[in-house]
């Protein structure tokens, strides 16, 4: 059974969402924005697998214009995704149901502005146009202040970040409104949203693991997560995040449709044994940014040649943009971003170099390998 949650219920147009609303489920489309049919294709494909919303990325003027083509196109409820280019929302509002925004992305643009007058740009925009918003917090891109303040380790900084922006916005008077916390690991996302429904149980959480990477351990991992947040009444929508090429993109709402009847019938999974022991591959679902359709096979050949490797406690990255990926690669042990022509190769923080997507594997598993060595040489 899924139990009461007591989140208000806020309105995207016509689609309650939180309080004793349906969980909704949505999915974000994969396809580059501009490419307009193979957009407004994906949109269908994920309606027609049962997505409540669909989510956009949006990043460019020329992504606006073709958001205004997908949307006289389609009925489907749209959310925009806006990362660092936070002003587009004027320009994406008439097209769009909802609006996503990103803390950590605020301060790349005008650096001198508040947080506060940017959130406040953000909100008037949703009043004018009758937007709901989401304040988007994740743990690959957390504002830099916060990072100061709570560190990098737990879910302090995340949480913090999430509630101050809360703040702000009902201070601006603005009640529809949803938060997500994500992280890549189940265990955090757990705990960040026990954590802020325990000081803001009325405000709509967005559930969703990012980065889950390949099923079948993206799915287990999101699954995770789920049970143990919506079976204690937390989590009001939910999106889960597979790294499958955009054909197959209606599985994420299939798998979230599916947790969410197992979770209402009582069917728990157990983990498998040693899930969390071991090599862990973490992918991001690919969206818009990605700016070389290889990557997809990319992820699934960096699974396939460092599964040797499987006994050893690492955490390899494979990130799709130059957006989110340099951050997003920080913490991993070995981390790649896709740029157009090259793949850039990190040893935590550091960048070990830039490589062709036909160079790239041998170098990866070079730097494995240099790893485990070392690991075995300090153990
Ligand atoms: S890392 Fe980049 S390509 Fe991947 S989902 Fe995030 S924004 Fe999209």
């Amino acid at each position: 059974m899924i139990p009461e949650r007591t989140t208000r219920t806020i309105h995207i147009r016509d689609l309650p969402l939180g309080g004793a609303a349906d969980i909704v489920v949505q999915s974000m489309a994969a396809t580059p924005t501009r490419e307009i049919d193979a957009t407004v294709r994906q949109v269908k494909l994920l309606e027609e697998a049962g997505a409540d919303l669909v989510r956009i990325a949006v990043d460019s003027s020329a992504d606006v214009s073709a958001l205004a083509e997908v949307r006289a196109q389609t009925k489907a409820l749209l959310s925009v995704d806006l990362q660092e280019n936070y002003r587009l929302a004027t320009e994406v509002a008439p097209f769009v149901d909802k609006l996503r925004y990103n803390p950590g992305h605020l301060h790349h643009h005008e650096p001198n502005k508040s947080t506060r007058d940017k959130v406040a740009f953000l909100v008037d925009v949703a009043k004018e146009h009758s937007l709901a918003l989401r304040i988007g917090v994740n743990a690959g891109s957390v504002a830099p202040e916060f990072l100061e303040r709570y560190g990098k380790d737990g879910t302090d900084a995340i949480v913090q970040s999430a509630l101050h922006h809360c703040e702000i916005v009902d201070e601006l008077g603005f009640v529809d409104y949803v938060v997500s916390i994500k992280d890549s690991d189940p265990r955090l996302v757990i705990a960040a949203n026990q954590a802020f429904a325990a000081v803001r149980p009325d405000v709509p959480l967005h559930l969703g693991v990012t980065e889950a990477g390949m099923p079948p351990d993206g799915v287990i991992k999101t699954r995770i997560a789920f049970e143990q947040l919506i079976s204690r009444g937390i989590g009001d929508t939910l999106r889960v995040s597979l790294t499958v090429p955009f054909d197959d993109k209606g599985m994420e709402i299939e798998v979230g449709r599916q947790i969410l009847a197992d979770i209402q019938a009582g069917r728990f999974r157990s983990v498998p044994p040693n899930f969390f022991d071991g090599l862990n591959i973490i992918a991001c679902p690919s969206c818009s940014r990605v700016e070389n359709s290889r990557f997809i096979e990319l992820a699934q050949e960096v699974k396939r040649e460092t599964a040797y490797a499987d006994k050893h406690d690492l955490t390899i990255a494979v990130m799709g943009c130059r957006v989110n990926g340099p951050g997003e690669t920080d913490d991993a042990d070995l981390g790649l971003w896709c740029g157009p022509a090259k793949v850039t190769l990190k040893r935590g923080e550091e960048t070990v170099g830039m490589y062709s997507y036909d160079e790239i594997l041998p170098k990866l598993r070079a730097e494995l390998d240099a790893l485990i060595k070392n690991s075995a040489l300090s153990s």
